[in-house]
């Protein structure tokens, strides 16, 4: 199947998703994950309309960017632990950061981005408590949260899961709520527009559990080798 018609198939079950949750398909964004895919077929996915990608690792999204300033309105997305020392390179890329989970790293992209300009900025939690992955936990996250919305050149746009895996993707759903939860309690959807939550075999959950941003990769660019 090509990258088109694989676009075509996601957008369906978000569609589809969103209409069953009483939700407008419209208010979930998908962001096509390209890590260790070719400019190429980011390319083909974006003559088929797709404008917004993500990419996992820093000096992948500068050289991927690179070699397709021509597509003008094309939006990066960092979705990958982002260490401090790679920040100066992102910002000068990316529209938004998922992975801020430290005030020193909001602190770093906030000295970072240009002037009169604004990165979007989501705070990651780590919802499963997992030692491997990024993500604040739910107790720091208030702390980061603050932190992002006292710089001018951020801009405070939500919050962003990844769940621990389970063979089930029903198992991701209570990892969900949880974020879900966890923004109410920060502010509620005014302060934290956005939940950025879901991936290939889970998005139907996420999007059930309010996400307005899925990340989608294997379901449109193919297994990674
Ligand atoms: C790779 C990745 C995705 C996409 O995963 P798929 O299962 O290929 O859809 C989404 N979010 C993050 C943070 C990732 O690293």
């Amino acid at each position: 199947m090509s990258v088109a018609a694989r676009l075509v198939v996601v957008r369906q079950r978000i569609a589809a998703a969103a209409t069953e949750g009483g939700r407008d398909p419209e208010a979930v964004r998908l962001v096509a994950v390209s890590k260790t895919k070719p400019p190429e077929l980011v390319r083909e996915a974006y003559e088929a309309g797709q404008r917004d990608f993500g990419e996992n690792y820093a000096q992948e999204l500068v050289a991927k960017a690179q070699a397709l300033t021509d597509l003008p309105d094309l939006r990066w997305h960092m979705i990958g632990h982002l260490q401090r020392n790679k920040a100066k390179q992102v910002v000068r890329v990316a529209h938004a950061v998922h992975t801020v989970d430290s005030v020193r790293l909001a602190e770093e992209l906030a000295r970072r981005t240009a002037p009169d300009t604004r990165l979007l900025v989501l705070v990651e939690i780590n919802v499963g408590g997992e030692a491997q992955k990024g993500g604040c936990t739910p107790d720091e996250a208030r702390e980061v949260v603050d932190a992002v919305e006292r710089h001018e050149s951020l801009a405070l746009r939500g919050l962003m899961t990844v769940p621990p895996h389970t063979e089930d993707p029903a198992g991701a759903r209570p990892y969900f709520d949880a974020l879900a939860r966890l923004r109410d309690a920060l502010g509620g959807p005014t302060r934290l527009p956005e939940l950025s939550m879901g991936m290939t075999h889970d998005l139907e959950h996420a999007i059930r559990a309010g996400a307005t941003m899925v990340r989608v990769g294997t379901a449109i660019f193919g297994e990674r080798g």
